[in-house]
């Protein structure tokens, strides 16, 4: 059995959650793409975690967590990762593997991420200012270091000396001492593993591939130039392992309304107090910035698009608790477009000139209430694709398997 859980919106929709609630039925937890601008945040009774390069795999379980070629590793983010994660499980070190082709963020990167996005003024992405995209560029560039390449010292020096000497040129950055470099990440040699070996141990296990941010910020699917820099949506797994795989589900998570950290267009965003209630009910703040997030209702024709470009299978629903209470809950059904009605946008630049068009239903008390049964039939009707489950809450286990029949 091999699936894939990833977001159906602009990220933050609780995948470190769901992933580590299904790691339990898998043999390794892999991600593939991203890095350190990932903040997956897991909570095991009063225990909260967050998961930046480690894949969500549940603590002192057997499950293992390989992280793929397409992610690129913030040793220092990596180790202290494994530090706190250690305190809970002593053993974990054993069960992380990292792709001897991993790309490696390096000081540089994070100073060009700064850089660029000052320069770009009113027209910056928003990004995290974690050098992931640069990492990438460089990556494209054939200047990048790779996690196996601290296996060879001799000639990662050279490899670190090149690269820092194009990049100072380039962007102004700060002269890398190589030595004291490798000193501190040198340690992440200790989890490579080499591409045939982890293609054998996936092909030979359960998997479940972890997906990071959502596919509307994907780098071609998602809305350009908003977006992050990796492959995630669910096409990125062949990329992001180096291999191609046959998956048995695409699991799509979504939250039961919207929000999106950063620039870029939200056709249902709201503001004021409307925003503000949002925000402080669902603790809308960024995992790893901190930054409030911008909020807004279910938007139905985005769902859709996220959908069809994704080959969902199935979805999973999530923080419909912290609408509990509202007496009316809006979702958007379609977008006027250009004198036309859109179900679904045909690609995501039309969204800077569509109207949302809303309809209005009713609140629920909780999530036993049989206005949010129908809720959730309605939204699995509109974007046909089968609920398996919904979640009922922050914790690990507060998710209940979704049986479409039992009102
Ligand atoms: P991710 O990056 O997709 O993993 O999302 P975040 O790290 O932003 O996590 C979402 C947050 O919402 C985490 O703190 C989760 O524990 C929490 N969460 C997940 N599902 C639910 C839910 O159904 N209800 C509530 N109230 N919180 C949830």
């Amino acid at each position: 059995m091999k699936a894939v859980v990833f977001g159906l919106q602009w990220g933050d929709e609780g995948k470190g959650k769901i992933t580590t609630y299904l790691s339990r039925e898998y043999d390794i937890v892999v991600r593939y793409s991203g890095g350190s601008n990932a903040g997956h945040t897991v909570e095991y009774g009063d225990v909260k975690i967050i998961h930046h390069l480690i894949p969500s795999l549940h603590l002192n379980s057997s499950v293992k967590g390989y992280i793929g070629p397409g992610v690129v590793i913030d040793v220092e983010v990596f180790m202290k990762e494994l530090e706190e994660l250690r305190s809970i499980d002593p053993v974990v070190d054993e069960k992380i593997r990292v792709s001897s082709l991993s790309h490696i963020v390096l000081p540089l990167h994070k100073e060009i991420d700064g850089k660029l996005e000052d320069m770009k003024g009113e027209a910056r992405v928003g990004t995290t200012r974690r050098g992931i995209g640069p990492a990438y560029a460089d990556k494209a560039n054939r200047l990048g270091i790779r996690a196996g390449d601290f296996r060879n010292l001799e000639r990662l020096i050279e490899k670190l000396e090149l690269i820092s000497r194009i990049s100072e040129k380039l962007y102004g950055t700060t002269p890398m001492n190589s030595r004291e470099l490798i000193q501190k990440y040198e340690v992440i040699s200790r989890y490579v593993l080499d591409p045939i070996d982890m293609k054998r141990d996936i092909e030979n296990s359960r998997v479940l591939f972890e997906g990071t941010q959502g596919v509307l910020l994907d780098l071609d699917v998602g809305t350009y130039p908003y977006v992050t820099s990796g492959h995630c949506n669910t096409t990125g797994v062949w990329v992001g392992i180096g291999f191609p795989v046959k998956l048995d589900k695409y699991i799509g998570v979504f939250k039961a309304y919207t929000t999106r950290v950063g620039e870029g267009p939200f056709p249902t965003e709201v503001m004021g107090s409307e925003a503000e209630e949002l925000r402080n009910r669902g603790k809308e703040f960024g995992a790893t910035t901190g930054r409030p997030r911008r909020c807004g209702w279910l938007d139905l024709p985005l769902l859709r698009y996220a959908v069809e470009v994704s080959g969902c299978t199935e979805m999973i629903m999530t923080k419909a608790d912290v609408l509990n209470g509202i007496s009316e809950v809006k979702v958007c059904v379609g977008y006027r477009y250009n004198g036309r009605i859109l179900d679904v946008p045909p690609n995501l630049d039309v969204l800077d000139d569509v109207k949302p068009m809303y309809e209005t239903l009713k609140g629920w008390k909780d999530l036993d209430d049989p206005n949010f049964h129908e809720f959730v039939e309605y939204v699995s009707k509109m974007v046909g694709v089968t609920m398996s489950h919904v979640s009922t809450g922050p914790r690990v286990d507060d998710i209940e398997i979704w049986s479409g029949d039992d009102d």
